[in-house]
């Protein structure tokens, strides 16, 4: 006999579930307030973030409760769903704290919790029960007898495990009645999902609090104990060593062969990445959606090459062609860096539109303006003013500068420029 609770829940997800006929969710990252906005103006449906209110270590990327209140006004307002990632595994005294963020987080009234400890679920359930509950990937759930064990304990969704193929997805599909959410963008791991111990014992941040530095792609040396001063390169042949390195999961080509299979929720990973990966990534795999959903052949080569212009390492269809094809070991270290985030657009009343500047650009030189919707234009910088007015040769990071933009700038739109080659 299940719980109360259980059952209530298991009735609340079934008539909440999302009608196979509807059009699947892009859910977005936001590691900050401006992200968050950015998300959401680029295409986002429901957007992803953590708290620091765990009593752990706060860090870049998470949302205090003021900004939590803020984020669901907006999200609101917008018609964007808001989960919280509350996805770490809990020590016994953690317990307490995780209570009294519950009392806390109630009258913000989150879409859902993501989980993945099974006491934080029950947690969770004594605390404010109504709540939706969706498993993460850190509890790489790779078949449906898993997603019943979590329907039954009340979870309305659960993240695919990474390592699952295309056909395994369909069979899961055809087997729970479990909302299912995909990743189809962003880092990859050489453990499952998270559920490595590098970062934890060489920096002290946890990949389990989302917190990892991703030591596995840094380039190693060899040092002998009575020589601290000298280092020996391991090379595992003339592009150094790459041992751990994973490639970056991009599937923005499969996405009509996993809405066919009955996916309902396609996830960008990085939390912790830029602005300007958060709108491209948004952008692209929202237009792709919205035209893949009424036509499922109209595939656009400008989604993969926007997405080569966003900092990556090389890109990968990861397991989901199954094990023989996978190609998740990257063959050297380095990013695949095409173009810099230049500056930000902005607007107020005293100056109309200005661009917040994020990076070295000069009078002279091509950007493009990127806007929602695959909008973009090249136009040339043939002046750049600071708002006091002072004529100056380059846009610098945290500058405030005017400049002519293409007719349909917007605020929020973002500036990049090519990088010149061999930069
Ligand atoms: S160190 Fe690498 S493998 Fe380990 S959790 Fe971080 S990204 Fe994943």
């Amino acid at each position: 006999m299940l719980p109360d609770f259980c059952l209530r829940t298991v009735e609340k997800n079934m008539n909440t579930m999302i009608g196979k006929n509807q059009r699947p969710e892009l859910l977005m990252p936001a590691g900050d307030m401006q992200k968050l906005m950015t998300a959401v103006r680029f295409g986002a449906d429901a957007v992803y973030l953590g708290t620091d209110l765990f009593g752990l270590r706060a860090h870049a990327g998470n949302f205090s409760l003021e900004q939590l209140h803020s984020a669901r006004a907006f999200t609101r307002r917008h018609g964007v769903a808001l989960y919280l990632t509350l996805n770490a595994s809990l020590r016994p005294f953690e317990i307490a704290a995780l209570e009294r963020l519950l009392e806390d987080l109630k009258p913000i009234d989150l879409d859902a919790y993501i989980i993945a400890d099974p006491g934080v679920l029950a947690t969770i359930r004594k605390i404010d029960p109504e709540r939706a509950i969706h498993i993460s990937t850190q509890v790489n759930s790779c078949n449906p007898q898993a997603a019943e064990f979590w329907r039954l304990n009340g979870a309305s969704r659960i993240n695919l495990a990474r390592e699952l193929s295309l056909e395994d997805i369909r069979d899961f599909a055809a087997a729970t009645e479990l909302e299912l959410e995909c990743f189809v963008h962003g880092a990859m791991c050489v453990a499952h999902s998270g559920r490595c111990l590098l970062s934890t014992a060489l920096l002290g941040r946890r990949a389990n609090r989302g917190d990892c530095a991703q030591p596995c792609r840094w380039n190693y040396a060899l040092v002998e104990e009575t020589r601290p001063n000298e280092s020996f390169a391991i090379e595992e042949d003339q592009r150094g060593t790459y041992l751990m390195n994973s490639r970056d999961l991009c599937l923005v080509e499969y996405l009509p062969q996993l809405m066919a299979a009955g996916v309902d929720s396609f996830k960008v990973e990085g939390r912790m990445k830029s602005l300007y990966y958060v709108a491209t990534t948004a952008r692209v795999y929202r237009d792709a959606l919205e035209r893949l959903w009424q036509d499922p052949s109209d595939q656009d080569p400008r989604w993969r090459e926007e997405l080569e212009k966003v900092s990556h390492r090389p890109y990968d269809s990861g397991f989901l062609l199954g094990y023989e094809d996978a190609k998740i070991h990257a063959q050297d270290t380095h990013y695949i860096r095409t173009h810099d985030f230049v500056g930000f657009v902005n607007e107020d009343d005293d100056h109309g539109l200005w661009v917040a500047g994020r990076n070295r650009f000069f009078v002279g030189d091509e950007l493009e303006l990127i806007g929602p919707g695959m909008r973009q234009q090249t136009f040339r910088v043939d002046e750049i003013q600071t708002l006091e007015g002072e004529r100056v040769p380059a846009g610098q990071p945290n500058s405030r500068l005017k400049m002519a933009l293409p007719q349909w700038a917007e605020a929020g739109d973002l500036i990049r420029r090519q990088r010149p080659e061999g930069e």
